[in-house]
């Protein structure tokens, strides 16, 4: 029974409806999520506290959305792992909602494809550490000074992105995500096309995501082709609360 109403749901997300229902109390649903393969882990502690903080978790919003936190992991630029226990994407609702457009948009586009999230909200603690590492050195230009300006994902307002294509593979993006380097400027992208730094393919590719994800409102920053914003920092700074 359990799994014939789970081939119910399944179906009616193919049928069109992209978004899976949000998560809800009611007692006759919980058991359809306990019978998928996927089970939905428990929220951590950092995870529930994101949750307190009002921010949802973007799976809940839409299951077809990919998400593998590079900082849950030593493979980013600092080598270690900095989110012991944070392995779901949380962003404010607002944001999250922008997302799930854009893979609307990218279903559209190019079917079988999905976004692939590799960092959303994150504690201002966390900046911190993150700070500490590129401080002094010229990399500090692409990490927010937590006691300054402060990064929209402080706030749950940014998200770090690329796509898959139908077989599970990012697509070519020239560079990967968090590479410190011209190659991940948006701006230099036809200058470095033209010095034969970067192909027409992987440029082709950053357009598609930026066509989704600003199709979607939200907005692209110069100097890393992965990062997307929901509003500007001066606006985020004097609406939003920072997470800490
Ligand atoms: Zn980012």
């Amino acid at each position: 029974m359990l799994r014939y109403l789970f081939i119910i749901l399944i179906f009616a997300l193919m049928t069109g409806c992209t978004r899976a229902p949000q998560a809800t109390p009611a007692a006759t649903e919980a058991p359809v999520v306990a019978d998928t393969a996927s089970q939905v882990p428990a929220d951590s502690p950092t995870e529930a506290a994101l949750r307190a903080f009002g921010l949802v978790d973007i799976q809940e919003v839409d299951t077809s959305i990919r998400v593998h936190l590079m900082y849950a992991t030593p493979d980013n630029f600092t080598g270690e792992v900095l989110y012991d226990d944070l392995h779901k994407a949380f962003l404010l609702p607002e944001m999250a909602d922008k997302v799930a457009k854009a893979q609307q948009l990218l279903d559209e586009r190019k079917p079988g494809y999905h976004l692939i999230i590799y960092d959303a909200a994150r504690p201002l603690r966390i900046q911190r550490r993150m700070w500490d590492k590129v401080k002094g050195t010229p990399n500090s230009r692409y990490v927010s000074n937590p006691d300054r300006g402060r990064g929209l994902h402080n706030y749950g307002a940014a998200v770090d992105i690329s796509i898959l294509d139908e077989q599970d593979k990012p697509l070519d993006m020239g560079t990967p995500v968090d590479f410190f380097g011209p190659e991940a400027h948006v701006t230099l992208e036809d200058t470095l096309m033209a010095a034969g730094r970067l192909t027409e393919q992987q440029v082709a590719n950053r357009r598609l995501l930026r066509r989704v994800m600003c199709g979607a409102g939200l907005r692209t920053i110069p100097n890393e082709w992965w990062h997307f914003n929901l509003m500007s920092g001066n606006r985020a700074r004097q609406m939003l609360k920072i997470i800490d």
